[in-house]
């Protein structure tokens, strides 16, 4: 089903090639239900991406559509992820973008886990309203 903004699942997107092994990634992590890879243009000592296995373009494709096992196992990996890395004492930053205002520039969903340093404010500070 199409995701305003988003689009149809295309199923030449770059994480698509990863899951199918047509690509290359630094795996951190696989179960049945995401990969966790280093992201390629890290900004952050850790940036880590976690993706589910399900051919889902966004978070709005994924909530609305996927099964209530798959929605559980992924977020469980994402806890997973980030205990292996062992970024839950110092703590860490997840972050999900979705859409054109969100910044999401490959259409299938996945969630950036930062870490590694503190990290400072959530968003840049603007005038109000900005
Ligand atoms: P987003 O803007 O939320 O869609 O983030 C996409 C992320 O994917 C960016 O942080 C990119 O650096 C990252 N990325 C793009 N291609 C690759 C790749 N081949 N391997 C790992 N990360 C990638």
């Amino acid at each position: 089903m199409p995701v305003k903004g988003v689009g149809e699942y295309d199923d030449q997107n770059i994480f698509a090639r990863i899951l199918r092994g047509e690509i290359p990634c630094q795996k951190v992590y696989e179960d049945a239900w995401a990969l966790a890879f280093n992201d390629i243009s890290p900004q952050a000592p850790v940036h880590v991406l976690v993706i589910p296995k399900g051919r889902w373009v966004s978070i709005a494709d994924f909530a609305a559509h996927a099964a209530d096992a798959e929605i559980a196992g992924f977020w469980r990996a994402v806890g997973a992820v980030a205990k292996q890395l062992d970024l839950e004492e110092p703590g860490y930053r997840l972050l999900l973008n979705m859409g054109e205002h969100g910044g999401q520039e490959v259409a299938h969903m996945h969630v950036h886990l930062f870490g590694g340093r503190p990290l400072g404010r959530m968003l840049e500070r603007r005038a109000a309203g900005g």
